[in-house]
């Protein structure tokens, strides 16, 4: 192993304060996982992680104030003084598996724990006192030379936890490592094998997929090792299918001309890779608009947007602003709409929507290789912009009256008021500066005088 070289470790202070407490009681600790390899990658670490020799009893008589985390698997929440939780968890041995979840015993040595981490990047440890680094898998070299994999024997691996496979592709993509040969023919086995995990786990994979900054290269190692197809074979369904050309519709602003050798499956990757990171919900619908007839169908794709993310068990928020998202994917209004046709677009896909709706669409454009922002959309956007500041009422609720002023003017209350309360909101939409209590009142007596005379 080539003598590693020199990197600069730098912990919260908090870890080091956890680290000297816990050597004051005379155990070990180290830091191990995300942080460090995340680290050695050359990448900002996220959350530090320390793991033990003591025990969670030791943990919670060494610090004032903890969390029960987890404390089956070992696993005590400390919280430190800059108000941050760090988890400390006690050195670990699998012992037994199900291919589900390994079961767990404490262990009495680092290089135990090191051995059960499923990758060799994600099992260096770091202590924070001596400043050893604890490799005995040889992962900063994995992670130096590109390589991804598993901790001993791929198949093993896998068969004891199947979301190692999951995790594999994650990996691999976000750190841009080529995945191991005995660890990808593993993946590419254990594919099909993935029934036992549960809806949560393979939801919380994609999501975090979805967060790295360049998600498509993970998500292409899901379509080469057919965990595609085991799992969202409703995208599957998109490889190889020409993609739609939405141009064909006359549709201008969305009007972009996907190349005719890309397939659905091909461009929803690139449009994934133009959509910023932390739009969770549009990167979803980017996503998930593969899916469908691909006849350019959106409700075909809504629906089956719909049927992944229940099948994700997705919360119902989320599986409502993915398939809203999709369903208007790509429906921009024509750029010469008048005003009362943009506010009626605005109602449709709903206000909350617009910024996402105008977000995607662009995105598409991007990545179909038409000019990004072209003057048409730019005005549009301006315009949609400007309408969305006006504050109109996109609903009968954000009237200026409702249906007690309806009563109060003596109108029998029925269905009638939903009538009127609709008919306003047109006519409001047509010209918001309407909407003032009197003037509508005004209207609505204007109306009733004439119903009465016409008998209607
Ligand atoms: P990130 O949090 O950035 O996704 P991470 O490596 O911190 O990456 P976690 O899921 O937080 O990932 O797990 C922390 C560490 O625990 C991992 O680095 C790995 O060593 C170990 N680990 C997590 N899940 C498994 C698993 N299913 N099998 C074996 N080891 C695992
Ligand atoms: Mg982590």
């Amino acid at each position: 192993m080539s003598p590693p070289t020199k990197i600069e470790f730098a912990p919260p202070r908090e870890v080091m304060r956890i680290a000297r407490m816990l050597a004051g009681a005379g155990h070990g600790a180290w830091a191990v996982g995300g942080a460090i390899r995340d680290t050695l990658a050359g990448l900002a670490p996220g959350d530090w992680d320390l793991t033990t020799s003591a025990r969670p009893a030791d943990m919670r008589r060494i610090f004032k104030r903890t969390v029960p985390v987890g404390i089956a698997h070992g696993t005590v929440g400390v919280l430190g003084k800059d108000g941050r939780m760090y988890e400390v968890t006690t050195f670990r041995r699998d012992v037994e598996t199900d291919g589900r979840r390994a079961r767990v015993r404490f262990a009495d040595t680092i290089d135990e724990d090191l051995d059960r981490r499923d990758f060799t990047i994600n099992a260096v440890a770091w202590n924070p006192l001596s400043g050893e680094l604890r490799d005995p898998h040889g992962g900063a070299d994995d992670l130096r030379a590109g390589i991804l994999r598993t901790v001993g024997d791929a198949r093993e691996r896998f068969t004891e936890d199947r979301l190692r496979v999951l995790r594999a592709l994650r990996f691999a993509g976000r750190f841009d490592l080529r995945i191991d040969d005995a660890t990808w023919s593993a993946v590419r086995d254990a594919a099909n094998q993935l029934g036992g995990l549960s809806a949560e786990r393979i939801r919380e994979e994609l999501y975090k997929v979805l967060r790295v900054p360049s998600p498509s290269r993970s998500l292409t190692l899901y379509e080469q090792s057919d965990v595609l197809r085991e799992l969202y074979p409703e995208l599957q369904a998109s490889v190889g299918r020409p993609a739609t050309e939405r141009s064909a519709s006359g549709d201008v602003a969305s009007g972009a001309a996907v190349p005719r050798d890309v397939d659905s499956w091909a461009h929803a990757m690139r449009l994934l890779e133009v959509i910023p990171a932390h739009k969770r919900h549009v990167r979803l619908a980017a996503l998930m608009h593969a899916a469908g007839s691909g006849a350019g169908d959106t409700s075909a794709s809504a629906a089956a947007a719909r049927r992944i993310m229940r099948r994700l068990k997705a919360s119902n928020a989320d599986t409502d602003r993915v398939m809203h998202l999709v369903a208007h994917h790509g429906q921009l209004p024509d750029p010469a709409a008048t005003a009362p046709e943009l506010r009626r677009w605005i109602r449709r896909v709903g206000r909350e929507f617009v910024r996402d709706v105008l977000r995607l669409s662009a995105a598409d454009r991007i990545a179909s290789g038409v000019e990004p922002i072209g003057p048409e959309l730019a005005a549009l956007c301006r315009r949609l912009r400007a309408t969305l500041a006006e504050r109109a009422p996109m609903g009968p609720d954000e009237l200026a009256i409702d249906g007690s002023d309806l009563r109060d003017m003596g109108l029998p209350p029925g269905p009638l008021y939903g009538e009127i309360l609709r008919d306003l909101l047109e006519r409001v939409t047509d010209d918001p500066a309407l909407n003032d209590p009197e003037t509508l009142r005004e209207i609505v007596r204007g109306v009733s005088q004439l119903n009465k005379e016409t008998g209607t």
